[in-house]
């Protein structure tokens, strides 16, 4: 029997362009709901048409330069897009870096999900399927075939981890209903059934959805019906993504600078009863391998090297808007503007400084793959969430009323364009100059988008607390060695005065 994966990758064109983008999902749209009602066209829909644009226009971008962007499909010989590379040496590892760079500065790093945060995670996955495959040989030959099927189509995935938020002092098992988490109903010869819910996911205007496991599950017996990992089409009959409100809904570019362009959207997923064919599995009922999956693939790493490229880009945006915005109003004469700069600019370089070294530092891994050093990538992840909610607030400071006292595209179209002219004016900017710049801060530091930018920052990669106790408890041996230098200097000094 030919499946639809089968059917598809026959008909695999490689590195897609936008115009393939939006006629997919026009053809298949995601299950998509908004406000009470099923969305049929998101490419049309004010709701989510300016994140569908530049979704679409991002795969132009691949194609604007597709010496950096795009790589030969090793299997298909197509050129296919390089984030989807399997690095074996550090020239290729930072061919990877340069491709993720050009998407996250089109996007400012303001659209979290571009697809290669999520084309490195599947490409984890497969370069570590034998991993998977010691559970069952199927999984690793699953993971290692969608894979393929993802890269030769260059679909674009959105993903799903965390239960519902009802009780988080108890475990899914024991929530008052056993079907609120997504949770395996049934096990038939073709697949499994799947009844429930997962938290989020976002970036829903995208082709396929990859539901994996958290690594919060515990008890073998209690978890097993929540433990799996599988990706399905987000028009799978039984799967329905019911959105949040959007945060700029059909708001122009001038007024929205960044809401209009990078509304990714978010989304609970419910599975109502949801059939997975076994061909999509990769992970089943099994809490070990689940909790372990995205470390022992190298998923993890993979993903968090696309994050720094992002956290880079965002951090340049910030902090040449700031220094915009200083000059603008001739706020460089005092000191703590000064010293605000200087913090942007520190992490800009801390950041910059993190992705060298896992570049430098990276070696082959058991798989193969070049990976790229953890110990920094780590400490990339766990720092973000503290520096973006801080650099949004040095906006703020340097901004003040400057970021509420703006008019809109009508103001500056209506009758009193003339009063606008003199009354918005700065120092070192006309007003029909400076206004579009105080929306961009706007949009940055006050605005809705703003504001879930830094609720994104502080949570897309996990709880900061539970990753703070991941990193402590990762990096045991080596906070231990430093531990033994301070414990025999202490001695030392304990030795000496009971001599
Ligand atoms: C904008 C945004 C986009 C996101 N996108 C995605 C996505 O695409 N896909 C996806 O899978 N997820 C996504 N997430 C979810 C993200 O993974 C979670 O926010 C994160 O894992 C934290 O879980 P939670 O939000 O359920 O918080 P909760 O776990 O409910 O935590 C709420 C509070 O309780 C505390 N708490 C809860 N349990 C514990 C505990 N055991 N120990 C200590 N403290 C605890 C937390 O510290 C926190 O203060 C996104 C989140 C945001 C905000």
């Amino acid at each position: 029997m030919t499946s639809q994966n089968d059917a598809e990758r026959n008909l695999a064109t490689g590195a897609r362009r936008g115009a393939q983008v939006l006629e997919r999902l026009r053809e298949r749209p995601p299950a998509i709901w908004y406000r009470g009602e099923a969305v049929r066209d998101v490419s049309s829909h004010p709701a989510f048409r300016g994140g569908v644009a530049t979704l679409a226009s991002l795969y132009d971008v691949q194609w604007e330069r597709p010496e950096v962007t795009l790589y030969e499909s090793p299997s298909s010989g197509r050129k296919v897009a390089r984030s989807f590379m399997m690095p074996r040496t550090h020239a290729q590892l930072q061919s990877i870096s340069a491709a993720m760079r050009v998407w996250a500065q089109y996007t400012h790093g303001m659209m979290g999900r571009v697809p290669d945060y999520l084309n490195r995670a599947l490409t984890g996955y497969a370069a570590g399927a034998p991993f998977l495959a010691e559970a069952d040989p199927r999984f690793g030959a699953n993971a290692v075939r969608y894979y393929e099927y993802l890269r030769e189509n260059d679909l674009c995935l959105t993903h799903t981890l965390i239960p519902p938020q009802a009780n988080r002092a108890v475990s899914a098992a024991k929530q008052a209903d056993p079907f609120l988490a997504a949770r395996i109903k049934e096990e038939t010869e073709a697949g499994i059934v799947i009844r429930g819910c997962r938290m989020l996911a976002t970036l829903p205007i995208s082709d396929e959805l990859m539901v994996f496991p958290s690594t919060l599950l515990k008890s073998p017996e209690e978890d097993a019906p929540y433990a799996f990992g599988f990706c399905i089409p987000n028009d799978t009959a039984g799967l329905k993504f019911i959105c949040r409100e959007s945060l700029d809904y059909g708001r122009s570019h001038f007024d929205h600078p960044l809401g209009s362009r990078y509304e990714e959207m978010d989304a609970v997923v419910v599975f109502e009863d949801v059939f997975v064919p076994w061909e999509n599995v990769f992970l089943y009922r099994d809490i070990k391998r689940c909790n372990e999956a995205y470390a022992r693939t190298g998923a993890v790493v993979h993903m968090t090297h696309q994050v720094v490229v992002k956290n880079i880009a965002k951090t340049e945006f910030l902090l040449g808007l700031a220094s915009l915005m200083v000059s603008a109003i001739g706020a460089e004469v005092f000191q703590h503007i000064q010293e605000k700069l200087a913090e942007l600019w520190i992490n800009l370089e801390t950041m910059k400084a993190f992705l060298r070294t896992a570049e430098a530092d990276a070696a082959l891994d058991e798989w193969g793959v070049m990976r790229p050093a953890w110990n920094p990538l780590d400490a990339a992840r766990n720092l973000y969430p503290r520096l973006y909610p801080r650099m949004v607030e040095i906006i703020q400071q340097i901004g003040a009323s400057g970021l509420v006292a703006m008019p809109t595209e009508a103001d500056l179209k209506g009758p009193l364009a003339e009063d606008i002219k003199k009354y918005y004016q700065a120092a070192r900017a006309e007003a029909f100059e400076r206004i579009p710049l105080y929306r961009l801060a706007w949009d940055t530091a006050v605005s809705a988008f703003g504001s879930r930018q830094v609720l994104y920052e502080r949570f897309f990669f996990g709880d900061p607390v539970r990753m703070a106790g991941a990193l402590v408890a990762g990096h045991g041996a080596q906070i231990q060695e430093y531990a033994e230098k301070v414990r025999a200097f202490v001695k030392l000094g304990r030795d000496e005065a009971l001599a």
